[in-house]
């Protein structure tokens, strides 16, 4: 078949590898879109994977085209979107159900082999069916929001929070839905490409700026970084009301650094956390795609074949447009 395959750092490549087979739970997926995320790019710089060469992709749905002896509910011709999340179930943080931490997390196309290729191996347990009305392709878009889905359950807002996100990528903008769902009062964002808040717009936020010195409201009740930038993240760390949360989302540097106070943490009571790719959020944030949550002629800007992963890429790191996809089949 025909893969993206990363051999080392910063070297992409196009090419033919051997077919996959399905162990006796799995399922092979042919992939009808992979999204690309910022994930992807670490992957590239030799960040976050452990181990290279990879066939990368950790956003794809597909139509199952042949399963393993022992599946029970999914059988070929099924279209699904897969959690790539591959946790052990033993160590303790599996125990305690904090399965994206896990000792020994894996995940398809961050450590085994992923979507960005004409089929992929899924454990039938990570694949969610797909009803008739929805694009097989479309819902690539589950697993980024299933993130963002995560996001919210380690953030437990309030209703009629005032929320600040940084960054309009498709994260911010997912970040963005999911907190007018989750009962916010308003929900302001900065972004530093002012361009790129023009979708922000049209998705009904309440106010955009390019620095939050612009923007009536001082502090928020909740800021939610999706840059991964230090200096957005040092920004937005200042800004977190009393009694407020900062919810660091976007992925930095592993090295990055940013100064806190911690007296005002204690005397405001701040809550600084983070949230890592998906626990148990996969199920829902399907229920919330296909809600209409994130409209994909909205949040799918991009649609490139597989042979040029690297110019997806490339757009991604530049920062064009939203989520870029590759579509195998083409
Ligand atoms: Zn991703
Ligand atoms: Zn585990």
């Amino acid at each position: 078949m025909r893969a993206v395959v990363i051999p080392e750092k910063e070297v992409v490549e196009v090419t033919t590898v051997d077919d996959p087979a399905p162990g006796a739970r799995d399922v092979v997926v042919q992939v009808a879109g992979c999204g690309i995320c910022g994930t992807d790019l670490h992957i590239l710089e030799g960040e976050f994977a452990p181990s290279l060469p990879l066939v990368p992709g950790h956003e794809f749905a597909g139509e199952v085209v042949a399963v393993g002896a022992d599946v029970r509910d999914l059988a070929a011709g099924d279209r699904v979107a897969v959690d790539p999340t591959l946790n052990c179930g033993e160590c303790r943080q599996c125990r305690l159900g904090r399965f994206n931490l896990c000792e020994r997390w894996r995940a398809i196309g961050v450590s085994d082999p992923g979507g960005a290729a004409e089929f992929a191996v899924a454990p039938e347990a990570n694949c969610v069916k797909l009803p008739e009305a929805v694009s097989t392709r479309d819902a690539a878009l589950i697993e980024p929001l299933s993130c963002a889905v995560r996001g919210y359950d380690v953030l437990r807002m309030r209703l009629a929070d005032h929320v600040l996100i940084y960054g309009s990528g498709t994260m911010g903008l997912m970040m963005l839905q999911l907190a007018k769902r989750s009962g916010a009062a308003t929900v302001d964002m900065v972004d530093v490409n002012a361009q790129r808040l023009e979708t922000a717009r049209e998705l009904g936020v309440s106010a955009v700026a390019t620095s939050a010195d612009e923007l009536d409201r001082g502090r928020w009740d909740v800021v939610i970084d999706c840059t991964g930038v230090v200096a957005a993240i040092q920004d937005g760390l200042r800004r977190v009301a009393k009694a407020g949360t900062f919810l660091q989302f976007g992925v930095t540097e592993t090295a990055a650094k940013v100064e806190i106070d911690p007296y005002r943490i204690y005397n405001e009571e701040i809550t600084i956390t983070g949230s890592m790719a998906v626990n148990q959020s996969y199920e829902r944030a399907a229920e919330l795609f296909l809600d209409g949550v994130v409209p994909p002629e909205v949040f799918i800007s991009d649609r490139l074949p597989l042979g040029q992963y690297s110019e997806a890429l490339d757009r991604m790191r530049r920062g064009v447009g939203r989520k870029i996809q590759v579509l195998p089949g083409e």
